[in-house]
Order: structure tokens, then C-alpha cells, then sequence
């Protein structure tokens, strides 16, 4: 293990100290707080790409359908609607438990 000088103090600290042991400054962010950032992100990712795949699908279903066809495609595209919002509803779940997981396991 090195010393090295505080930014904020300038006191010597370990370089392997999370925080400075004089001023409490956090030097180096817990690896726990990296994995909750990249959860947060990934939940923000998965939200966009469901809002898109949802009004994409939307699109999709609703365009160039000729006027026989368009009530089987509403029953298509509302259990695709239905499925998009189960798996958002899922994936939003089971990304908030890992966010709030990330939260509490950093104390
Ligand atoms: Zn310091």
C-alpha cells in the first residue's frame, strides 16, 4: 500500500482507503454505487426501449391495414399491447428491486 495526498486536506492517505481518514473525503466511489449506476441506466434504457417498441409496435399494427382486417389487427395489436405492458411491468419490477438492492447494500 502507497500514501498518497488528500485533494481537499492535503494529509497523506492510503491509496487503497475509500475516504480520507482526516477530512472524509470519498476518494474512490464503492463498487456497489458503479453497479447502481449501471442499474439506473439500464433501467432508463429499458424504459426508452419499451416506450419505443410499444408505440412502434402501435404503428405497425395500425398502418396499411385495409378495413376487413382491421379488427383482427386491434385484437393483435392490443395482446401485443398487453404483452409489452406485462414485460414493462415485469422488467420495471425486477430493475426497481436490483436498483433499491444496490441502495441498501451500500451501508
Ligand atoms: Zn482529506
Amino acid at each position: 500500500m502507497a500514501l498518497i495526498y488528500c485533494t481537499k486536506c492535503k494529509n497523506e492517505v492510503s491509496n487503497t482507503a475509500w475516504d480520507c481518514t482526516t477530512c472524509g473525503l470519498q476518494r474512490r466511489k464503492p463498487r456497489r454505487a458503479v453497479f447502481g449506476k449501471f442499474i439506473k441506466c439500464s433501467f432508463i434504457l429499458f424504459n426508452l426501449l419499451m416506450a419505443y417498441w410499444f408505440f412502434a409496435g402501435m404503428e405497425a399494427a395500425t398502418e396499411g391495414v385495409s378495413e376487413a382486417k382491421k379488427s383482427g389487427a386491434s385484437i393483435g395489436a392490443s395482446l401485443g399491447a398487453f404483452f409489452i405492458f406485462f414485460m414493462w411491468a415485469t422488467g420495471d419490477a425486477i430493475l426497481g428491486l436490483l436498483i433499491l438492492f444496490a441502495r441498501s447494500s451500500k451501508k
